[in-house]
């Protein structure tokens, strides 16, 4: 099996380091994996003068997956649109119809603590947000700024979903549901938008095939609510891409650690991206700090939904909980006053664990 690893910038390259050790490591004595190399992001810039070098595609479309960590930073922020580091990471996701987007929010009992939310209401949360990731009002067309007959300008997007493209997402939620506690909650604006309106009867369609997982629905703002107000009432929640651009971030934050949080974008062959939520932290890049659990724990979610190999996934997540539970903690999650370890002491407690 061949993983595509772009390590991308900032805290990218120390973050996926110690991803790739725990998958070498595992390579040693379970499924044998082979990693291949490549820049992306400011470093593809860097590297060809290009975010997504012909040659970073070439390696990536070779693979069965992509482990990515990365990409963006201060030194690029004045190159043109189409030559910014987060260009490299969107036309991947659009190469390779990389719709689902898979965003677990899970709070370890010992990290509760580190929520801004009250441990009693968040201890224990394993939320899944299921975000249709590539069209919505952020793809569809018309849009633009135009002059209208009052001869005032006004901006202007589309809403739009094809019918195909709610099925597959709606599937991927009831799939995924199957192996969990078989919930889905639809999350949509049916009492204001057409196009969401049609979002729910096809959810709804959908759900004939798969009477044994649980529907129901809500509007995206008594989502936002209920979000904060008792998160565990969720077990999959699915939704359109701004809606769940949105939600997927608060819910990330209900966990307080954004060094935690690993994701998943996938195509219907099983493809995917795995990567952490967070970006580069350009403020802390090269000083051996990052927490690297969330691409350590985007590599289970690889090798669980590209590779099918569930029992290695778990080893790694078994051992994240060892690791956390043994009192390791990088400064992101450290209660004040707590030693704190650096990225690779991170990754040597994780491959003991291991
Ligand atoms: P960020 O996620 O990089 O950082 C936010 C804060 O969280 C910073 O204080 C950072 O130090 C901290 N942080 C992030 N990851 C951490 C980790 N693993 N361990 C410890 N602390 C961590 O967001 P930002 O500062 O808004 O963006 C920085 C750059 O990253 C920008 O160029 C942005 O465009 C890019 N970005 C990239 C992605 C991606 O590659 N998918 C996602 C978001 C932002």
């Amino acid at each position: 099996m061949k993983i595509a690893v772009l390590a991308g910038d900032g805290i990218g390259p120390e973050i996926t380091g110690q991803a790739v050790r725990v998958l070498q490591a595992l390579s040693s004595d379970g499924p044998r994996i082979e990693l291949e190399f490549a820049p992306v992001g400011g470093a593809g810039y860097d590297a060809a003068g290009d975010p997504l070098p012909e040659a970073t595609l070439k390696v990536a479309g070779q693979a069965d997956a992509i482990l990515f960590g990365s990409v963006g930073g201060p030194k690029y922020d004045t190159l043109p649109r189409a030559k910014r580091p987060e260009q490299g990471l969107l036309r991947l996701r659009k190469h390779f119809d990389l719709f689902a987007n898979l965003r677990p929010a899970l709070v370890y009992p010992e990290l509760a603590h580190a929520s801004t939310l009250k441990p009693e209401v968040v201890a224990g949360l394993d939320l899944l947000i299921v975000r249709e990731l590539t069209g919505d009002i952020y793809f569809g067309q018309p849009r633009g700024v135009r002059t209208n007959e009052q001869g005032e300008r006004e901006g202007f997007d589309t809403m739009r979903y094809a019918e195909s493209e709610i099925r597959r997402i709606a599937v991927v939620a009831f799939e995924t549901a199957r192996k969990r506690q078989r919930r889905v909650c639809s999350v949509d604006k049916a009492n204001v938008l057409e196009t969401t309106q049609f979002w729910r009867d096809v959810v709804t369609e959908v759900h004939g095939q798969y009477r044994d997982i649980e529907l129901t629905h809500m509007y995206v703002d008594n989502a936002a609510m209920q979000l904060v107000r008792n998160p565990r009432q969720f077990d999959v929640m699915v939704t359109g891409n701004m809606f769940g651009d949105i939600l997927s971030d608060e819910a990330s934050m209900l966990t307080g650690s954004i060094g935690m949080l690993p994701s998943a974008s996938l195509n219907a062959r099983g493809f995917g991206l795995y990567e952490p939520i967070h970006g580069s932290a350009p403020d802390i890049a090269g000083k051996g700090v990052a927490n690297p659990l969330a691409t350590i724990l985007s590599a289970a979610m690889l090798l669980r939904h590209s590779l099918h190999q569930e029992a290695a996934a778990r080893r790694i997540e078994t051992a994240v909980r060892k690791v956390l539970a043994q009192g390791f903690r990088t400064a992101d999650i450290a209660e004040p006053g707590r030693r704190t370890v650096g990225t690779k002491d991170m990754g040597d407690a994780v491959l003991a664990a291991l």
